[in-house]
C-alpha cells in the first residue's frame, strides 16, 4: 500500500513573478496533487535580480528559501515552492556556460525543507559588448533571439550608474536598436553590454530545464525517508574514494551515492549508476602521479 503523502489539492504558494508556474504546475499535480498558488504583488526582486541592478543575498540556497519564506508569507500557506537559477562556466570547462538550477519545496506542517537541482550546458546564457547594432549580427541568432530575449545597458557611464540605465526583455530587432541607440548616447567608452535576458518568462529553454527540475522534485517528493516516513529521501552527496584496479588505493573519483532525509540524520549508500566497480589506474595518484 502506498502512503498518501499530501492532501489532494494540496495548496502550495510558488513565488514568482516570472511565469514559472508554466514549468512547475503540472509536474507537482500529476505526482503530488499540489495545486500551485501564485501569490499576487509579490516583488521578488527585493530579493536580488539577475542583471545586477540588485544584489542577491547570500547563496543560491539561502536566496530560494528566502523566496520560498516571502511567497507563503503572503499567501499565509505552510507549503512553498521557490525556483533560483545561477549561470556562469562549467565547472569542469571554464568556456561552455552551465546553467544551475535550484528548486527549494518547504513544508512548514511536517518541518522540513528539501532542494532538488539541475547543472546544465543547456543554457544560452552569453554576452557581448558592441559598439553599433549591427555588430550583433551573429550574437543574436546565437542565442536563439527573438524568442529568448536580450538585456542591453551602456557598458559604462563613468559615474557606476551603468545598471542604473538598463533595457530588459527585448524581443524584436526595433527594440533591440533603439535602446542600442539609447544607450550609446550615455556610454562613456563608447560600448554597450548586451547579454541574454535569463528571467525564465524570456527564455524558453531555461523554462524547459525548470520543468525538468520540477519532475526531478516530484519524484523526490514520492520518496519516503525509511526510518521516520518523511518524503524527500533522496540524493544528498556522492562519496569519493573508488579503487583503484592496480594498486586498490583509493582515488578521488565517485564510488557511491549518499541519499538522505531532508527531515531526521538517516543516510543510505547507494551504488552509482552505470558506474565502473575500480577506477582506471589513470586516475590512480599512486600508478599514475
Ligand atoms: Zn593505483
Ligand atoms: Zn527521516
Amino acid at each position: 500500500m502506498k502512503t498518501v503523502l499530501y492532501e489532494p489539492n494540496q495548496p502550495v504558494a510558488l513565488a514568482t513573478k516570472h511565469g514559472k508556474e508554466r514549468a512547475i504546475s503540472r509536474p507537482l499535480r500529476a505526482g503530488l496533487g499540489f495545486r500551485i498558488v501564485v501569490p499576487e504583488n509579490l516583488d521578488t526582486d527585493v530579493l536580488g535580480t539577475f542583471s545586477g541592478e540588485i544584489e542577491r543575498q547570500g547563496n543560491p540556497r539561502e536566496a530560494a528559501l528566502a523566496k520560498a519564506r516571502l511567497g507563503m508569507k503572503e499567501t499565509g500557506l505552510a507549503f512553498g515552492l521557490a525556483n533560483e537559477g545561477s549561470f556562469g562556466p562549467y565547472p569542469s570547462s571554464l568556456f561552455i556556460p552551465a546553467d544551475y538550477e535550484l528548486l527549494v519545496f518547504v513544508d512548514d506542517a511536517s518541518g522540513f525543507q528539501v532542494f532538488e537541482q539541475i547543472l546544465t550546458t543547456e543554457t544560452n546564457f552569453a554576452h557581448t559588448k558592441i559598439s553599433s547594432f549591427d555588430e550583433l549580427a551573429d550574437f543574436l541568432p546565437r542565442i536563439g533571439f527573438p524568442s529568448h530575449a536580450v538585456i542591453a545597458r551602456p557598458n559604462s557611464v563613468g559615474d557606476g550608474s551603468e545598471y542604473q540605465i538598463i533595457y530588459k526583455g527585448l524581443q524584436s530587432p526595433e527594440a533591440v536598436r533603439q535602446a542600442v541607440e539609447s544607450c550609446l548616447d550615455v556610454s562613456d567608452d563608447g560600448l554597450v553590454h548586451v547579454e541574454t535576458d535569463m528571467r525564465a518568462h524570456y527564455n524558453p529553454k531555461r523554462m524547459r530545464v525548470i520543468r525538468r527540475l520540477a519532475v526531478k522534485l516530484a519524484r523526490r517528493l514520492q520518496t519516503e525517508c525509511p526510518s521516520c516516513l518523511t518524503p524527500g529521501f533522496g540524493i544528498a552527496d556522492r562519496k569519493l574514494g573508488l579503487r583503484c584496479e592496480m594498486c586498490g588505493l583509493p582515488t578521488h573519483l565517485a564510488c557511491a551515492e549518499i541519499h538522505a532525509c531532508p527531515k531526521c540524520d538517516f543516510q543510505k549508500e547507494f551504488p552509482l549508476p552505470n558506474a565502473p566497480q575500480q577506477a582506471d589506474a589513470r586516475f590512480c595518484q599512486f600508478c599514475n602521479p
